[in-house]
């Protein structure tokens, strides 16, 4: 399942998430709504269009739900911010929500062919995300596929962005298919890519707050033995977390785990079992000093 811009749909939930509700909100009502209740956003925009055709009285229609109002509901999200804050994780939770595959291409790896052969493989993951529709095409290091033309890189990424502008605006042949891009350097990309049709939406994803980096490391504990006594929240808190990214608390969680195992195996009491076995406090301490 791991194989490059193969469709899976991915096991991360939003539970496995630590914050971010402001995104979660975002996708639930662009991309996970419309997968799950198609019928809220067409058929009443076929309705609409029908009534307006017989001068029918429109008043019937739903009003909740916009698109047949002329309001186009976008189709292409850009993901933006510091490294280890959770891009991939939320692209991947959001496919899982909405039961849709999710295709993943790494930016540089599309570059990274013969001359001609990264059109054609644009081409064909576009093709192969209409084929597993409802799909996720998650574009990671997009800033690389993008860079401003006419810079480094040339005329290849000049192609190939150009392929990338055609399928992106083959909006209507594009139903179910949503695109999510990530990127750590917005600055650099072609604003031609970051229009509505395009990567349209711009989603920052910060660096957690204090309070955030508590839900974080909780987010990460439903799958440790955590002991009952550790408060996460009071862990987040601390000044040695200052400016961890999501990335830095999982390498934290996981230094205090290890300490944990160590201490369960160099332990002379034999009649330890199990459930025994808990990552402390006093774990956790230990790795901050590491980590930070
Ligand atoms: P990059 O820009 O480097 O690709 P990213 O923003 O895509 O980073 P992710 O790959 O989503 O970051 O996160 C890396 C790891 O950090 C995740 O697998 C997870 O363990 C942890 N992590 C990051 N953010 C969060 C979060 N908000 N909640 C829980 N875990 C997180």
């Amino acid at each position: 399942s791991k194989r490059e811009g193969f469709s899976t749909i991915p096991n991360v939930k939003w539970e496995d998430i630590g914050g971010l509700d402001f995104l979660r909100k975002e996708f639930d009502r662009y991309i996970v709504r419309r997968i799950k209740h198609p019928e809220d956003y067409e058929a009443v925009h076929d309705r609409l269009i029908r009534a307006v055709h017989d001068k029918e009285w429109v008043g019937f229609i739903k009003v909740s739900h916009f698109q047949g109002f002329g309001v186009d509901l976008e189709t292409g999200f850009l993901l933006y911010g510091p490294p280890g804050c959770g891009k991939t994780l939320i692209a991947k939770a959001v496919a899982n929500e909405a039961g849709a595959n999710f295709i993943h291409i790494k930016g540089p790896e599309l570059l990274n062919k013969y001359v001609g052969e990264s059109e054609l493989a644009v081409r064909t993951l576009f093709s192969r995300a209409r084929t597993c529709s409802p799909c996720i095409l998650f574009f990671d290091e997009v800033d690389a596929l993008t860079t401003t033309r006419g810079k480094q890189g040339g005329w290849v990424v000049e192609r190939l962005l150009n392929q990338l502008l055609i399928e992106l605006d083959g909006a209507e042949q594009r139903r179910g298919v949503f695109v999510i891009g990530a990127t750590n350097r917005p600055e650099v990309m072609d604003p031609a890519v970051l229009r509505p049709g395009r990567f349209g939406k711009l989603l920052y994803v910060p660096l957690p707050s204090p309070d955030e980096r508590g839900l974080i490391l909780k987010a990460l504990a439903r799958k440790k033995p955590i002991d009952a006594s550790v408060d996460l929240s009071f862990i987040g808190q601390m000044e040695a977390c200052e400016n961890f990214s999501g990335a830095d608390l999982a390498a934290l969680m996981n230094e205090a785990a290890m300490l944990a195992l160590e201490d369960r195996l160099t332990s002379t009491e034999t009649n330890l079992d199990a459930a025994s076995f808990t990552i402390k406090s006093t774990h956790f301490e230990q790795a901050v000093g590491k980590i930070s």
